[in-house]
């Protein structure tokens, strides 16, 4: 059996469900393009209502089984998934870079990072513990043991097309819970290819299905699964708007829900900070898929006292990274997802240089290469009452927010519903305890701007979401408690 693939072979059209590749059953198909050039990569089936209802069918019948694996035996399935992503880095790199847009190097990384939660959490599939409660009655024992807790539905979104999906399919199958999964219709290819190679690795029928929808028939397939008892659990990655719908919908069958929704990341530059680590720290974390990250920062708080300089530091940098096709190995900025991201940052600098923000670099469209590029960008004299400084840009601009005291500084950082990740620079150890503190956020880079990893929990506060992925307490959102009490036994 070839367990190295060609670009072709990983390029699938149709749904997976129970096992086989099939079409939809209304017929329908939808383009799926590359964003460097719009031209048409695949045309493939359209799910609907029929074909989600389907996979729960597939998915319900296949759960006792899964469930009652031994957990060694989820493990090995699960660590031959993560070899042949390995083995097939290259190509799955490729395919993420084609239909999502980021350069070579970001796709192959994110193959690497996507597997890794597949290898973290084939690992974690045999540590999942319960208790025996101390005695509290003579002839009864109780305990507390964790169950899978049923078929899980996984919705993703499309800046990292591979990442999120492993990153929710892996817990899952882990415990023992069978999955029904949609990607974005964006970037619907990368997690078909990998349902492919789970497929290959010996996933069983039934276990892992995945339909592909445009944004259309998306509405109606969900809606579906947030209707259906059978569905035990939502986990979904995008938008705010879009996950308070899931909370809402699947309030009827009170399912179990981890969303990971929208970030507007702060990322604060205090006076004592090493401004050198700041601009690199700032470049990895705002500049990573060209901005299109929800933990990328979306607001910079420069202290006065170093703003000019830390400001003339970070545009000279900027000024130089490559925007180019993935196809260029020189690249280190893609396209932009679509026209409508694209809109939407020069809608956000426009609004904020017509309020007074001066453009350090960037600041415009780049036509000459294709219709979906935008400079890499630093605007200075952002304010509050620019959109960008409350809604998600979503692209390479860092808009440059003065402040002159720390108090400042947390309450600015704070002044937003969200709370997905944040970031500050500074030397000052009490300094670094107290904003830590302060800081509302599920997560906290301290003078470090790469905070992923498969060891360590994701996920926000307020209205970024709740749950988290990854680390030893990624389990729990797909585990439930079955406490145990037996009588009788003296
Ligand atoms: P973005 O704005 O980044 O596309 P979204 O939250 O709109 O983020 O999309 C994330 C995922 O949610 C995608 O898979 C998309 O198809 C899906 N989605 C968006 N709107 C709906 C909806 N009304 N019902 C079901 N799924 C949706």
């Amino acid at each position: 059996m070839a367990t190295k693939f060609e670009l072709s072979d990983l390029i699938r059209t149709e749904h997976f469900i129970d096992g086989k590749w099939v079409a939809s059953i209304g017929g329908k198909r939808f383009d799926v393009t590359n964003p460097a050039t719009g031209e048409v990569i695949a045309t493939i089936a359209d799910g609907g209502e029929a074909d989600a209802r389907a996979a729960t069918d597939a998915a319900a019948r296949a759960f006792p089984a899964w469930r009652d694996a031994l957990p060694k035996d989820r493990a090995a399935v699960l660590h031959r998934w993560h070899a042949l992503m390995l083995e097939n880095a290259d190509v799955l790199g490729r395919l993420i870079s084609l239909e999502q847009g980021k350069p070579f190097a970001e796709g192959r990384g994110e193959v690497l990072y996507g597997a890794s939660y597949v290898a973290w959490f084939a690992d974690e599939a045999t540590r999942i513990y319960g208790d025996l409660i101390p005695q509290q009655q003579r002839g009864k024992r109780m305990s507390a043991v964790k169950e899978p807790v049923g078929v899980v539905a996984a919705i993703t979104p499309w800046n990292f097309p591979l990442a999120m999906i492993a990153r929710k399919i892996a817990p899952a199958l882990a415990v023992g819970c069978t999955v029904v999964g949609k990607p974005a219709e964006d970037t619907p290819l990368t997690a078909l290819a990998l349902v492919m190679l789970a497929h290959e690795a010996g996933v069983p029928p039934g276990v892992l299905n995945l339909i592909a929808s445009s944004r259309e028939s998306a509405v109606p397939a969900v809606a579906d699964w947030l209707h259906d008892g059978r569905v035990r659990k939502i986990t979904f990655t995008g938008s705010t708007p879009v996950g308070k719908y899931l909370a809402r919908e699947s309030a009827e069958t009170l399912k179990k829900l981890s969303l990971e929704l929208g970030g507007n990341a702060p990322f604060i530059v205090f006076d004592d900070a090493d401004l050198d680590a700041a601009v690199e720290g700032l470049l990895v974390s705002k500049f990573r898929n060209g901005g299109q990250t929800c933990v990328c920062p979306n607001r910079v708080y420069v202290q006065s006292s170093v703003y000019e300089k830390f400001g003339d530091m970070l545009a000279k940098r900027v000024a130089t990274l490559k925007v180019a096709p993935a196809t260029d190995s020189a690249a280190q900025i893609g396209p932009m997802i679509n026209a409508r991201a694209v809109d939407k940052i020069a809608r956000h600098v426009d609004d904020a240089v017509s309020k007074g923000a001066r453009t350090l670099t960037g600041g415009k469209r780049l036509t000459a290469l294709g219709p979906n590029y935008y400079a890499p960008t630093v605007l200075a004299d952002a304010t509050s009452e620019m959109q960008l400084s409350c809604e998600e840009t979503f692209g390479p601009v860092v808009p440059l927010f003065r402040f002159e005291d720390e108090a400042e500084a947390i309450h600015a950082a704070n002044d937003t519903p969200f709370g997905l990740a944040s970031y500050f620079y500074s030397q000052d150890v009490r300094r670094i305890d107290r904003v830590s503190r302060q800081l509302e956020a599920g997560i906290v880079g301290i003078n470090e701007g790469a905070i992923s990893s498969e060891a360590a929990p994701f996920g926000g506060v307020k209205e970024s979401g709740y749950g988290r992925e990854g680390s030893k307490y990624g389990l729990d959102d797909y585990l439930s408690i079955k406490y145990l009490c037996q009588g009788g036994l003296d």
